[in-house]
Order: C-alpha cells, then sequence, then structure tokens
C-alpha cells in the first residue's frame, strides 16, 4: 500500500537529521521562554541553569520541569510568553481531575497544531474526496477545534457536528455520507451502538474511518468499535497543555501513536524521582515544546504513563512511537494498598463479552476500602432471574480478582442504565475524599 504524508518530509526525516533540526529549536526555545517567562526564568535560576547551558537537545534534561500545579500558580497569565495581543485564542482543558488551565495559542501556534491534526487524518486514509464529522466538543475543549482545523488543512469536506444529539450525528452521517469520525472512543463505541439498536449492520455506514482519543481506550474496545462501525479506528493523543489532540497519531500498523516530535519533544521519567529512563521503559511523559509561541511549555510533566519506541514502522515514518498510554498518574487508584487502573477493569469486561460500560465506586467504611463495579449488561446478557445473575457476577468478580489482585464486588444492572458520556467517560466515583 503506497503511503500517504500530510508533511512527507518532516514524517520521513532521518532521526540524525531531526535530532539537529530540534537542536537548533530547543537552543531558540529556552531563551524565548527565559526572556519572556518571569516564572519559568525563576525556576531555571533556582536550579542554576543558564540559557547558554543548552546547546542541543541533548542537555534538554538540565532544565527544570513543569507541572500541573505550576500551571494552577501562574493561572491565568503567567507562563504566557508573547504579548496578549498577538495570541488569537484560548482553550481550556476538560478538568478531567478538577482543576482547569488555559492555554493561549498565536496565529502560528494554531498553525502547527492543525497541522499535526492534519497529519493524523492523513495517516488515517484521509485525503480531499472525504467527509470528516467532527464529534468532539466544540468549545473550551480542544477537542473540536484541533481535528476541525486539520479536517480543513487536508481538505477533508468537514461536517462541524461537535458532540451530542446522537440521532443528528447518525442522520447527517448517513446523509452525507461522512467516511471520517473524530470523537471520544466512548462516544464513538454510543454512537455504534445506536446504530446497531436502529437496525444498522456495519456494512450500512458509510464511515472507513474514526480518530479516536482524548481518553484512555484498551485494544479490546478498538475491536469492538471496528466491528460495529466497520471502520478501521486510530488512536490520536495530546493535551491542551501542548495544543491540544495530534500531539501523537496513529498509522496504519496500528501499533502506537507517532509522536510529532518536530514540534513536541517527548521524553519517558522515572515519575519518583525525575530521571530520564531510556528508550523503552515504562514511566511519566514530559513534553517539550519546540515551537510554540505563546504557551511553550518546556519539560512538562503530563502525568501519563507511557513507553516510546523507536522500532521502525512499516509506514515509513521516522517519528518515534508511543505507545497507548497506561492511564495517569493520578489516574490511578490505590485500593486496600492495590493500584488499579480503570483500563484493567475495562480489559476485563472486554475479554469476558461485556460491553465497557461500567462504573468503579471507591468508598471507605471501618477504615477498609469498599471496591463496587457496576456493570451493565448486553440487551442479550440482560435476565432478571437472580440466581443466574448472582452467577455472572461472581465470575466476573473472578476475573477481575485475577487481573487486580484484590476482590471488587461487582453489581450487573439493566442496559442503558449507566449515564452515557457524549465526551469524555466519567468512570471512576472515588467517595474517600468526602470523608
Ligand atoms: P484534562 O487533563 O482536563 O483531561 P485535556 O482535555 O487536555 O485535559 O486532556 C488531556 C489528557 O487526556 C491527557 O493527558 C491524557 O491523560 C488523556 N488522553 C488524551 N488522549 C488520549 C489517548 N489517546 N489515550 C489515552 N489518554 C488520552
Ligand atoms: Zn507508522
Amino acid at each position: 500500500m503506497t503511503q500517504n504524508y500530510y508533511q512527507a518530509e518532516l514524517e520521513t526525516m532521518a532521526v540524525d537529521e531531526r535530532k539537529k533540526l530540534q537542536s537548533e529549536k530547543i537552543v531558540k526555545q529556552v531563551k524565548h521562554v527565559y526572556d519572556n517567562v518571569e516564572y519559568y526564568r525563576k525556576l531555571m535560576d533556582e536550579k542554576g541553569v543558564k540559557p547558554e547551558d543548552i546547546k542541543g537537545i541533548d542537555d534538554l534534561y538540565k532544565l527544570p520541569f513543569l507541572s500541573k500545579a505550576d500551571l494552577r500558580d501562574a493561572y491565568p497569565y503567567g507562563l504566557l510568553a508573547k504579548p496578549m495581543n498577538e495570541c488569537v485564542r484560548i482553550h481550556s482543558t476538560s478538568g478531567t481531575t478538577g482543576r482547569r488551565v488555559v492555554a493561549f495559542y498565536t496565529q502560528n501556534d494554531v498553525d502547527l497544531w492543525e497541522d499535526c491534526c492534519a497529519r493524523a487524518i492523513v495517516a488515517a486514509g484521509g485525503t480531499e474526496e472525504d467527509v470528516c464529522q467532527v464529534a468532539y466538543g466544540y468549545g473550551l475543549f480542544t477537542g473540536g477545534a484541533g481535528l476541525h482545523g486539520g479536517s480543513h488543512k487536508v481538505g477533508c469536506l468537514t461536517l462541524p457536528m461537535s458532540s451530542g444529539n446522537t440521532d443528528r450525528q447518525i442522520q447527517f452521517m448517513n446523509d452525507l455520507g461522512a467516511s471520517i469520525i473524530c470523537c471520544t472512543p466512548s462516544y464513538a463505541a454510543y454512537i455504534g451502538e445506536t446504530l446497531k439498536e436502529q437496525g444498522y449492520k456495519p456494512e450500512d455506514i458509510p464511515l472507513k474511518a474514526g480518530i479516536f482519543g482524548a481518553e484512555p481506550w484498551t485494544e479490546e474496545m478498538r475491536r469492538g468499535i471496528e466491528a460495529t462501525l466497520g471502520i478501521k479506528a486510530y488512536d490520536i493523543y495530546g493535551l491542551t497543555e501542548t495544543s491540544g489532540p495530534g500531539v501523537a497519531f496513529e498509522c496504519c500498523e496500528q501499533t502506537g501513536m507517532h509522536v510529532n516530535e518536530d514540534h513536541f519533544y517527548p521524553e519517558i521519567i522515572n515519575p519518583d524521582t525525575g530521571e530520564v529512563l531510556p528508550e523503552g521503559e515504562k514511566g511519566e511523559l514530559v513534553f517539550t515544546a519546540l515551537d510554540k509561541e505563546a504557551f511553550p511549555l518546556l519539560r512538562y510533566r503530563t502525568r501519563d504513563i507511557c513507553v516510546l519506541s523507536r522500532k521502525k514502522c512499516s509506514c515509513g515514518r521516522t517519528l518515534i512511537k508511543m505507545a497507548k498510554p497506561m492511564g495517569r498518574t493520578d489516574d490511578m487508584l490505590i485500593i486496600r494498598g492495590v493500584n488499579v487502573f480503570p483500563s484493567q477493569i475495562e480489559t476485563v469486561l472486554l475479554n469476558e463479552g461485556y460491553q465497557p460500560n461500567y462504573q468503579i465506586v471507591v468508598g471507605r467504611v471501618n477504615n477498609t476500602d469498599t471496591f463496587d463495579v457496576n456493570v451493565e449488561m448486553n440487551p442479550e446478557q440482560f435476565t432478571d432471574k437472580v440466581s443466574d445473575v448472582l452467577k455472572m457476577e461472581k465470575s466476573l468478580a473472578g476475573a477481575m480478582k485475577t487481573m487486580l489482585g484484590i476482590n471488587p464486588t461487582v453489581h450487573l444492572v439493566a442496559p442503558k442504565s449507566i449515564a452515557r458520556s457524549e465526551g469524555k467517560a466519567v468512570r471512576v466515583i472515588d467517595n474517600r475524599k468526602l470523608i
């Protein structure tokens, strides 16, 4: 299969040549930040690092980290590196962890971000012949705006649907022959479920590809969505702090996401010590924006746990790949002393023939954690025979115990009784903080 690239030269450039480019960029960027962002200048001064100490990308480790706490401290203008009159846009995080941050963009920043999203759309097979349905939320959230801009750059006919109103999504998809859809994986699964209920078979659906991200999802969930919608489902990753989706994207291999490292330089660190880990080791993902002007974060700790790989990719891109994030350092629940990631629960559910419609509820009674998982039955599994339900609950709890090492209490609930999300799904209710 011949490959299409949006920016062939940058995407397939020899690794050492790219390194030269990254080195040139970081030298300039550190100077820009040091001169214009007092907050970061102080952090560098405290660490005893001067801009002239950074002679290339190999010196990056000398720079201080930035964390979400710094972004909150500096809210709203403290990390701005350009005068306000040169900024054209603001976005804000979705507040998954309850704390919003705002990010600023110059026109160049918007262009560069949209180019990254365009790379993702082309890697998913998008061309100017495609109709691209953008069903990420529009507004402060970066999902809608990013893919919308990318779709324009590729020249697709863009359907700016935003999220929600699923019946209208389905109607437009069919009437206008949408061939690519962009949304969160949980919303894609919901659209698929609704289409199935309305009697659509995968071959009746005009879509050929989906670009899904903004939240963790498993391989099992990918297979489920691909089967229901009759498409190839590609992962896309990003965060508001670095611009939005498009920091990394999947190609036809579907084995991890190419990081747009000519713009966003990734590192993996040990989250406890801050030490940079070698390629292939699991740790916290850290990004340095090499080109951004208005909100150029250096060594920003994403809290996403991940692995990087330079293994040669059959698509011809030489951009380093990141594995699916395995959760966030702050997404991880510690239940009765054991680390639990929602993605592990999701894997068990899909392996056991359930849909990933679930909610984890954690509480504390008499100093002991309670751990309940509410799981929806599929319409085919649904039964009101109590002994059958108990049997299914016991078997599912057993499978979760094998995966996690601790025993949850599983409650099977009726189909459609757990609230659906049109954006990012709410998977965890932790009542322990309230006690
Ligand atoms: P918030 O931190 O409020 O959720 P964002 O909306 O910017 O802010 O979300 C960025 C986060 O979303 C990332 O740090 C990551 O945890 C998660 N994320 C984004 N894309 C993916 C993806 N493809 N897979 C897993 N997690 C993702
Ligand atoms: Zn590839």
